[in-house]
């Protein structure tokens, strides 16, 4: 669960706190957001936002994004090369080989998964993305934010720009 927020700006200011566990930032995270246009010849814009983060959080967030690769790896790499045993003839060493890659794979996603957990203090929001750029329409910019408190200073410090009611998001993935 997110809240979510639209405002009209081109410049935003973001509170000089984590995103995820409040506490004074020390980095910041490259949000962006891609749109693509055109039939034949597709142009993608991608725009960006470094929103704050502290580098506790930070680390914690690029385990878990790292155990869903894994997880993308146990699935596609490993499930398609047991498939492709499966699929041919005398293909048990492959079907072996595909499942050893995904038994692999996944301990490590695991792994990298449990350790971003225990990695995380207990003001932290959320293992993965406390915030997320969804993309903007004209000058109209949105986000989602794992904390409603963090939304509420971000709220305040753009006051003057127009801003729509908070609204609720999806889980932010990774
Ligand atoms: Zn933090
Ligand atoms: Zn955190």
């Amino acid at each position: 669960m997110t809240w979510t927020i639209t405002i009209a700006a081109q410049k935003l200011d973001f509170p000089a706190k984590c995103a995820c566990c409040l506490a004074a930032s020390d980095g910041s995270l490259k949000c962006s957001a891609s749109v693509s246009k055109g039939k034949r010849v597709v142009r993608t814009t991608t725009k960006s936002w470094d929103v704050p983060y502290c580098c506790r959080c930070l680390a914690h967030r690029r385990q878990h994004v790292g155990a869903g690769g894994w997880f993308q790896a146990a699935f596609g790499v490993g499930g398609g090369v047991a498939l492709g045993g499966i699929l041919i003839d005398k293909g048990p060493v492959l079907l072996l080989v595909g499942l050893a890659i995904a038994t692999l794979a996944l301990a490590r996603a695991f792994a990298l998964r449990n350790a971003a957990r225990a990695a995380m203090s207990r003001d932290c929001a959320v293992p993965g993305s406390a915030a997320s750029y969804l993309g903007w329409h004209g000058s109209e910019q949105s986000f989602a934010f794992a904390r409603q408190d963090y939304l509420a200073s971000f709220r305040d410090l753009n006051g003057r720009k127009r801003q729509s009611a908070v609204g609720r998001g999806r889980r932010i993935r990774g």
